[in-house]
């Protein structure tokens, strides 16, 4: 049987938790700054009128059935995704230097990745993540036995990035590490590196040969446009590196449920790289075979329709900027509302950070008193969702924010 010694009971995850508590929670007032997903101005889900679209034009095509898509997924959806991230005049794209698996949303494809690279990276290598960094990265990459380390990334007190911190410790990393890396909109601090930073960092993962694993979970969700939000990994592919990404549909397509993502793995530049790309794929598939067979393919149906046609690309485009303009807007009206309330301490870090999430520097005293005296719910780190704040409740949480600050 399973004696609690060797099956104790685990602590609930602490974001599902919080959404209990606050579906539980009866007062009318409460906010909800802990959820990961968009939420329009009236706190509700979003369906993106382009996905409702393409659900549509889906479910009035005849030929589709429900067979099981190829181990890899669906190719139309994975070269497209490829093309998305990468950007289409991508020589790596050109010279066959990418194998692209459609995956389990980003998490899934962390998850082969972090599978992959503990089965063939040569060495031990160690991990290192941001110091925050998303929760489930450690599990993931702990879950597969890599053993994993941190990076300085957050400063506490400019509660922007701590760059030097960040260097030294990728410096100090023995060469060979694998970097986890945030493409753009880092979760939870909503702090990126500028690009002369990034430009750094390349030199600096180059000098120490370490490898990049890229998480990007919100492009074209941060900011609006779909290269600015890539450029990153781009840039980092123009500089001939081998690394990897994973690749998550969930935010920018609204397709959070339905699971769609997908991994690719760039090879560096060289005569053989066609045949190391392969060689790659071949036993991506092998692990992706013995994980889940195949991948789910209704929400790639709805992504691939909709990433290869000019006119619902087009339409998609102007969702993200309804989405990222919402949440910027709310972002400027924090602030100054803040400031209005002479609440205080700086805010200026509110409108500095970008995409879903801000860290706002409010202590586990303080975000425990929130949820007490205000119903306003966000996870202990200080961390709140930009996107559940709206022109109804917006003020009302400045005010909460300056009751407990002062
Ligand atoms: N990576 C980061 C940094 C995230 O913030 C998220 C979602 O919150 C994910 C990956 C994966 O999300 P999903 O599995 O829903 O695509």
């Amino acid at each position: 049987s399973f004696p609690e010694y060797a099956v104790p009971q685990a602590p609930e995850d602490p974001l599902f938790g919080l959404m209990a508590a606050f579906r539980a929670d009866g007062d009318e007032k409460k906010v909800d700054l802990g959820i990961g997903a968009y939420r329009d101005n009236d706190a509700k889900p979003w369906v993106l009128p382009v996905v409702k679209k393409a659900d549509i034009l889906l479910r009035d095509d005849p030929s589709l059935n429900h067979e099981y898509l190829p181990i890899a997924g669906l190719t139309d959806f994975t070269s497209a995704a490829a093309k998305l991230i990468l950007g289409a005049e991508s020589p790596a794209l050109s010279e066959k230097r990418v194998h692209s698996m459609q995956t389990i949303s980003g998490t899934g494809a962390v998850h082969i990745g972090a599978l992959f690279l503990r089965k063939f990276y040569a060495g031990a290598p160690t991990v290192y993540f941001s110091n925050p960094t998303w929760a489930n990265h450690n599990q993931i990459f702990s879950n597969v036995h890599l053993p994993t380390s941190t990076y300085p990334y957050f400063s506490k007190s400019t509660k922007g990035l701590d760059f030097a911190g960040m260097k030294n410790a990728i410096s100090s990393a023995p060469d060979h590490s694998i970097i986890l890396l945030h493409a753009c909109a880092h979760n939870p601090t909503g702090v990126d590196p500028t690009r002369d930073q990034w430009k750094e960092l390349a030199m600096l993962l180059k000098q120490k040969r370490h490898f990049p694993f890229f998480d990007c979970a919100y492009q074209g969700f941060a900011s609006g446009d779909l290269a600015k939000d890539a450029w990153a990994v781009r840039y980092f592919v123009e500089q001939g590196f081998e690394l990897c990404i994973a690749q998550s549909f969930a935010k920018n397509f609204g397709l959070y449920g339905e699971r769609a993502g997908c991994f690719h793995f760039v090879t560096s530049p060289s005569s053989s790289a066609t045949s190391t790309t392969s060689r790659i794929a071949s036993q991506l598939a092998i692990l992706q075979r013995s994980e889940i067979s195949n991948p789910p393919a209704y929400g790639a149906r709805i992504a691939s329709l909709i990433l290869n046609d000019t006119k619902l690309f087009a339409e998609w485009e102007e969702n993200l900027r309804t989405m990222s303009g919402r949440i910027i807007n709310m972002r400027k009206a924090l602030r100054s509302k803040l400031e209005e309330l002479g609440t205080p301490g700086t805010w200026n870090h509110i409108t500095d950070q970008i995409g879903m999430f801000s860290f706002t520097g409010l202590s586990e005293k303080q975000v425990a008193e929130l949820r007490e005296s205000s119903h306003v719910y966000m996870t202990k780190n200080g961390r709140i969702s930009m996107a559940g704040l709206n022109t109804h409740n917006v003020e009302y949480f400045a005010k909460a924010v300056d009751r407990v600050v002062r």
